[in-house]
């Protein structure tokens, strides 16, 4: 299995002030973990980031443009993101696809365009709570994977997160059986589309994880780390999810 990655999505949160979490986390990094890191701070914050991370964790962007530049007041692209040395980027995170009416076409030709930017694109899927109450978990999870992951996907530019909606900042999780069912199927379609390639393509698991539950959630089959929001936002917090791989 590929190495294991815990990634926070701060989301619209954090000011000048909050970098030194960055700090703290680059520190507590310093001997090594046993999983690679990831920090996607708002726009704002990831140049101060990149610096306090010293190349002990990675800093990425929570969404770019499908285009490398041009007349759209406001975006930013792949390109202006790896040129101010970040690594990565989400991309189809569900609440731009519910704030911003992002289809999995455009989720699809962001990735694209992060990997054209030689940036590791984090593409989500996940079902909402009336789908999987509708049986529909599987299907909508496999449709949303198979038009949001463009044909350049490899193992060392894609990262893909499944974050049921309804488990997003509500402290709820499936069981791990559902988490190990849905990982499984992710797995699966990669391969099929990929070939073994998938394998070591990572699958994260996102939605209400914290120290408390990351033991149980990250040893399950095919959960190949985490992508955490609310419990990225404090070191401390944070690390205790990264010490589950100790
Ligand atoms: P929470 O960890 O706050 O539930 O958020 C998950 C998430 O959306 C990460 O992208």
């Amino acid at each position: 299995p590929p190495k294991p990655l815990i990634a926070g999505n701060w989301k619209m949160n954090g000011l000048t002030a909050d970098v030194r979490e960055i700090g703290t986390l680059a520190q507590a990094l310093k001997d090594g973990a046993g999983c690679d890191v990831a920090v996607f701070p708002p726009l704002t914050l990831a140049a101060a980031a990149r610096e306090k991370a010293g190349g002990l964790l990675w800093i990425g962007a929570q969404d770019c443009h499908t285009k490398e530049s041009g007349a759209h007041t406001g975006d930013i692209s792949a390109a202006m993101l790896a040129d101010m040395g970040l690594q990565g980027v989400i991309v189809g995170h569900s609440e731009r696809r519910q704030d911003h009416g992002e289809r999995d076409s455009d989720v699809r030709l962001k990735a694209l365009a992060a990997h054209r930017a030689g940036l590791c694109a984090i593409i989500c899927v996940g079902e909402t709570r009336a789908e999987r109450e509708a049986g529909q978990a599987e299907a909508v999870v496999l449709g949303q994977l198979a038009a949001s992951v463009p044909e350049s996907a490899v193992p060392g530019n894609t990262v893909i997160a499944y974050e049921p909606v309804w488990a997003i900042g509500t402290g709820l999780t499936p069981t791990q059986d559902d988490i190990a069912a849905m990982h499984g199927t992710l797995r699966r379609a990669l391969t099929d589309r990929f070939g073994p390639a998938a394998a070591d393509m990572r699958l994260l698991y996102g939605g209400s994880v914290k120290p408390a539950n990351a033991a149980e959630i990250l040893p399950i089959t095919d959960v190949d780390g985490a992508l955490v929001g609310g419990a990225s936002l404090r070191a401390e917090d944070f690390l205790g999810i990264i010490r589950a791989y100790d």
